[in-house]
């Protein structure tokens, strides 16, 4: 990763870091990724030939350092299936299907999801705010998970409520937003600078463009396997890449990740985009279709398929609109909701694929492209199957997985104040105070990790005794768990010295310690402790019930 961030504004570069989002010149957040190309047309077909298929196999056009495996759930590397059948009943034989569907969590956000909190992690991130339609939500509480970072999900009310569950069971706090998805940006936006935090800005974050990229690449490769001659080119591009859009965030990446390959002289050819919009939320269609450089935002939507509800797609329009006509070309298309759910009901017949309605609505419009005779019969068609729905099941969840946000009607009406004060609801800043003391990053990181992915508070870490004490003299927290083998002071000591001083005497200890204890070990912690609990043998919900019973 020989990455460049160029800032698309006042043209600058600098070094990639997702701890740095705005250019360190002019202050902008449209930046755009470059890397050594001249370099890489030599290298890349020969490094990647010895990879497995999946993401990671074009680590070089990547920001990020490469495979973690502890991060890893097998992201990128989705089929490519000839759609015969369809191809048959519309008379274009070259159909294939980019099957995103078999991501970890079953969509194409698996892509963006992967190489941003790789990224976080490898920046030392550890909170991150997400706003989202459904799929964003569900694909990095999957990662946070695995990467112990704390995820707070802004999610509008339109979310169906079997893809809410499936955010909250990762252990993300959910933020119900009672508006459109448009305002849960802004809330989600006004939350993140508030407190402090990173967000994920959609086509403004470096890694999403980016992990976008690698559907071209693979792509490329795949339809260089099942079209070219096998003495001919390892990477092929198809005549049309269709995608249902949103933000625009996956043929922006998908375009750049084909330019790539041009510029390497690995492909001869950029393929036309189709971004196909669902009619009630359509910014991006009507603007192209009056030859408009700006969409107008759509105040508000009016469609069943929550998954596509951008209403302001902001400059990300203008630029895929630059960028297809300056290039390859395309077109901006809409479809009904129930043209979709047509949609959905003759692909699962015709070629075995159940897909969410999003993803219904690109092959709603290739059959409309194709019946209009925008796209020609012996063309190649790549259509992006997006995402598949999954139900979470209703029951095992509980109250309380989400928190209720109502605002007014519309965002000219909210004031700024009246943002806040619905936002005081989500921050309460008096969220009950732990200390973590252990010598273990990783004993740590667990500990923190159970505690945040039930519930709120505002963790402490000491990683030895001493810490310990200053710590808790100094912060004063309602609940300290504390290891008891640590080098030069040990629990046994971190418990005598609290006892000493009546500040700290009263406050509740949970020891977690791995240790055998002797009974006269047993004896000394007996009236000092609240609770004795074996590493490796407490399941999250144990210690969770203990400190809750603690905090009272
Ligand atoms: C996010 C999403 C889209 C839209 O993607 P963008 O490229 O960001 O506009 C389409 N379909 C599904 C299933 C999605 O999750
Ligand atoms: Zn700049």
């Amino acid at each position: 990763m020989d990455v460049v961030i160029e800032c698309l504004d006042c043209g600058s570069q600098a070094p990639f870091s997702a701890a740095q989002p705005k250019c360190p010149n002019c202050g902008s957040l449209w930046r755009e990724a470059r890397y050594d190309y001249a370099k890489l047309k030599a290298e890349l077909p020969s490094l990647v030939r010895s990879r497995p298929f999946d993401i990671w196999r074009y680590r070089e056009l990547l920001p990020v350092r490469g495979t973690n495996p502890a991060l890893s759930l097998g992201e990128g590397g989705t089929p490519l299936i000839r759609a015969a059948n369809l191809g048959m009943m519309l008379g274009c034989p070259n159909l294939f299907i980019k099957d995103e569907r078999q991501g970890p969590t079953a969509s194409f956000k698996d892509r963006q999801a992967s190489i941003t909190v790789a990224a976080l992690k490898e920046a030392g991130i550890e909170e991150f705010v997400i706003a989202s339609t459904g799929n964003v939500a569900i694909s990095y509480s999957a990662y946070a998970a695995r990467a112990s970072i704390k995820l707070w999900a802004f999610l509008t009310s339109l979310v169906p409520a079997a893809k809410m569950r499936e955010v909250a069971i990762y252990g993300t706090q959910v933020i119900k937003i009672t508006g459109s998805y448009d305002q849960a940006k802004e809330v989600a936006a006004e939350f993140a600078k508030q407190r402090g935090l990173s967000i994920d800005l959609g086509a403004r974050t470096i890694t999403c463009i980016e992990s976008m990229k690698t559907i071209a690449f693979e792509l490329a490769e795949q339809l260089a396997n099942l079209q070219a001659p096998a003495d001919g080119p390892a990477w092929l591009a198809p005549d049309w890449y269709i995608q249902a859009v949103s933000g625009g965030m996956g043929p922006l990446g998908v375009l750049k990740g084909f330019q790539e390959l041009k510029q390497m002289g690995l492909v001869d050819k950029v393929p036309r985009i189709a971004s196909i919009q669902a009619e009630g939320c359509a910014p991006m269609v009507h603007a192209w279709k009056q030859n408009k450089e700006t969409a107008a935002p759509v105040l508000s939507p009016h469609t069943l398929i929550a998954t596509l509800a951008t209403g302001n797609p902001g400059r990300t329009y203008s630029m895929l609109r630059e960028k297809v006509l300056n290039g390859p070309g395309g077109t901006f298309e809409s479809v009904s909701d129930a043209e979709a759910f047509r949609a959905m009901h003759f692909l699962a017949k015709m070629e075995g694929l159940s897909v969410e309605p999003a993803a219904a609505v690109a092959f709603a419009g290739l059959v409309k492209l194709v019946r209009s005779g925008v796209i020609k019969p012996n063309e190649t068609v790549v259509i992006n199957c997006t995402g598949h729905t999954m139900p979470i099941e209703r029951n095992i969840l509980g109250e309380g997985w989400s928190r209720d946000l109502v605002l007014p009607q519309s965002m000219e009406e909210s004031s700024e104040e009246g943002l806040l004060a619905a936002l005081t609801k989500v921050s309460i800043d008096r969220f009950p105070r732990i200390a973590i003391v252990d010598d273990h990053p990783d004993v740590r990181r667990l500990i923190r990790r159970i505690l945040q992915s039930q519930g709120n508070y505002t963790l402490f870490e000491a990683t030895n005794g001493r810490e310990a004490i200053e710590l808790a003299k100094r912060e004063l927290p309602n609940l300290i768990i504390l290891d008891l083998m640590m080098p030069e002071m040990d629990g046994f000591a971190v418990i005598n010295e609290l006892k000493k001083d009546p500040d700290t005497a009263e406050i509740p200890v949970i020891v977690v310690t791995a240790k055998e204890l002797t009974p006269a070990e047993r004896d000394r912690l007996r009236g000092h402790i609240q609770t004795l609990m074996q590493k490796g043998d407490f399941l999250n919900d144990e210690l969770l019930d203990e400190v809750r019973a603690l905090l009272g």
